[in-house]
């Protein structure tokens, strides 16, 4: 039977924030099978995508090409032939000087049938994280894009800086970088005030955005000086004077600040998000992942004779996830539980259980196994039968301390965590260079993965100058084991305290 063919989507990315894609381009990020990325995109909206899709690489650096556009076009081409739902995502918007114009031509000639996705081009979102509005009432009523980097083999540019900043108020150049010099020379001889404003805003919307600010007359200087590098926007007119008094994104709390984040990765999302949201740039850095257990004997055992039980203690998200899954191979039906307490450490697994029709009695306010010790005291739980689902790998604390108020207790390895299989080769050079600011920690297990991913280097040495985050005391204990300072602990030990605490930390001048 012949394959019917597949689908191509031009989706434009967005210029860097990964919140500045459409969701109409996320949703197709999650279902595509293969996913054709250029340099400029934010490899962070690669995790979104299906465990098995097959990413590939087109960066295109100007001097280092890595695919030419042909093979790219053809790639696209021979991908959907397959019958795969391709993606070709793009920097910004796909039509703003990304040559999408060139891949839809490709696929339209190859009859592949394709949707294009527009994206946030750089050209408006940049300005805008820099707190520049194109046009303005009264200041700007006109505004032209304009590419500082033509191709080469034109004889004669096509671009007349000189005429274009004769007409328009505003002039948002793309590709600039390496011919500033000629290009603000052929503004300035426009007749253009040298007292016009100027902003070069490099790495706009990631954390690490720079901006640059002077007059057409001391402009190059300044930005000789910064040595800029691409990618960077270069913006001319009076309304480059309103960004003192628009600054929001340079203002959120995190802006600058590059954060680790070591959770497993279907877990790292919420985490992640409110990072961005507060201006950090994450770099996902799973350093554990969950796995089932060697046997489900043991489990399934004590499924099956969970009447004996007074009650249940669940310890994390993962722990009840687990158990409902082997319940529902057994074919068990919750009212089997009828009868038993529940008791929870925090409230995400207070609230995994709960979207499982099972409401914890017990849920204790600060969420550390200490805890939920001295809130059994207040039932009395002498004699009673109680049942602890947990990790392979949890410690002898709880269970001895609940032992000793009299409860009879069991425990069960319901999952395991392994160290994760990740390519640490990145993100330790990003140690070695200093360009970590902060490193955290949810677990215990996250900093025993992250020691044995780091394998070779000493502790000390790499997490010198860096800050080390912590969920609560025992995990801030693993690590502190290591001879390692943590800077931050978590007062409540859930995900957004720890984000309370981090913004904390740095808000207190830090
Ligand atoms: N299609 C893209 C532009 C591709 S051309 C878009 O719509 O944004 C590449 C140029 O885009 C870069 O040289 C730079 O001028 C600009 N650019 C892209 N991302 C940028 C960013 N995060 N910050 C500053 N400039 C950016």
């Amino acid at each position: 039977m012949k394959k019917s063919i597949g689908k191509a989507y031009i989706i434009g990315a967005g210029p860097g924030d990964p919140g500045l894609i459409t969701v109409k381009g996320l949703k197709l990020l999650k279902v595509a099978d293969v996913i054709v990325y250029d340099h400029l995109v934010n490899q962070n909206l690669l995790d979104y995508a299906k465990n098995d899709a097959k990413k590939v690489d087109a960066g295109k650096q100007v001097g280092k090409k890595i695919l030419e556009q042909k093979e790219i076009n053809k790639l696209l081409v021979k991908e959907a032939k397959k019958g795969k739902v391709v993606i070709r995502l793009k920097g910004g918007d796909p039509f703003i000087f990304g040559r999408g114009g060139e891949e839809v031509e490709a696929l339209a000639q190859n009859g592949i049938p394709f949707e294009v996705v527009p994206g946030v081009t750089s050209a408006v979102a940049v300005p805008a994280y820099a707190g520049i509005p194109l046009t303005q009432r009264g200041l700007a009523s006109s505004v032209a894009l304009v590419t500082g980097h033509e191709d080469p083999t034109k004889e004669i540019p096509t671009v007349n800086f000189k005429k274009i900043a004769q007409s328009v108020d505003t002039l948002v150049c793309l590709m600039g970088v390496g011919e500033i010099d000629d290009i603000i020379k052929q503004i300035r001889d426009s007749g253009k005030s040298p007292e016009t404003p100027v902003a070069v805003v490099e790495r706009g919307t990631y954390s690490s955005q720079r901006v640059i600010q002077g007059k057409l007359k001391d402009i190059l200087p300044k930005a000789r000086n910064a040595r800029l590098k691409p990618p960077a926007v270069i913006i001319v007119g009076e309304v480059v004077g309103l960004r003192q008094t628009n600054l929001w994104f340079e203002s959120l709390p995190l802006f600058g600040k590059t954060v680790v984040v070591t959770r497993p990765k279907e877990q790292a999302r919420p985490f992640t998000d409110q990072l961005e949201q507060a201006g950090a740039q994450v770099i996902p850095f799973p350093t554990i992942k969950v796995a089932t257990p060697g046997s489900f004997k043991s489990i399934d055992k004590k499924i099956n004779h969970i009447k004996e039980y007074d009650h249940l203690v669940f310890t994390s998200v993962n722990g009840v996830k687990a158990f409902i899954s082997r319940m529902q191979r057994l074919r068990k039906d919750i009212r089997c539980l009828n009868g038993i307490k529940i008791a929870a450490i925090g409230e995400m697994t207070a609230h995994v259980l709960r979207e499982h029709f099972l409401c914890p009695e017990i849920v204790p306010e600060t969420f550390t196994s200490k805890h939920l010790a001295n809130e059994f005291k207040k039932g009395d739980i002498k004699g009673k039968n109680l049942l602890l689902i947990r990790s392979e790998l949890a410690n002898d604390i709880l269970p001895g301390q609940l032992r000793k108020m009299g409860a009879r207790v069991d425990e069960v390895s319901a999952y395991t965590v392994r160290e994760a299989n990740v390519d640490s080769k990145k993100v330790k050079q990003l140690f070695r260079n200093h360009e970590i600011d902060l490193i955290t920690f949810t677990s215990p297990s996250t900093f025993t993965g992250f020691v044995s991913l780091m394998k070779g280097e000493p502790m000390a040495k790499l997490l010198k100058g860096v800050k080390v985050a912590a969920i609560g005391p025992v995990t801030r204990k693993e690590i502190t084991k290591q001879g390692i300072r943590v800077s931050i602990t978590a007062l409540k030990h859930t995900v957004p305290g720890l984000v309370d605490a981090i913004i904390a930390y740095y808000q207190s001048g830090r």
